[in-house]
């Protein structure tokens, strides 16, 4: 048995209900595809928001540095990053990529998608 996340955006969820990421993952699709039936999806966490709206750099915003804390210690090994990561020009949000390497950081592998994108 694995266990698995999801990171997304902060701002996303304001109109997002992880409907695209649960059916695929339930359905092992798109990037869920080979996980065995017996996968644990037992995280979902968010950015901690824009610049505009919450200064602090995600190395020093005690917020996801506790929720990465916790997902290492719940044995995560995977981090699933939505669709939500890129703007309309298809680049990938900064604080998503640093979020990304702090979880790489800390030993948990990054998949950049979760449903169809
Ligand atoms: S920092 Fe990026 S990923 Fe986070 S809410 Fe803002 S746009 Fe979304």
């Amino acid at each position: 048995m694995i266990k698995i996340g999801t990171l997304t955006c902060l701002h996303a969820n304001n109109v997002c209900a992880r409907v695209g990421c649960l059916k695929a993952f339930q359905n092992r699709s798109a990037f869920f595809e080979g996980y065995s039936s017996d996968t644990f999806l037992g995280a979902m966490m968010t950015c901690n928001g824009c610049k505009s709206a919450n200064p602090k750099e995600p190395d020093v915003d005690e917020g996801i540095l506790e929720k990465i804390d916790r997902l290492v210690s719940e044995e995560i090994k995977v981090m699933h990053v939505g669709a939500c990561r890129l703007d309309g020009k298809k680049k990938e949000c900064p604080r998503i990529t640093r979020i990304c390497e702090m979880l790489e950081d800390r030993g948990i592998q990054v998949v950049r998608g979760t449903h169809r994108e």
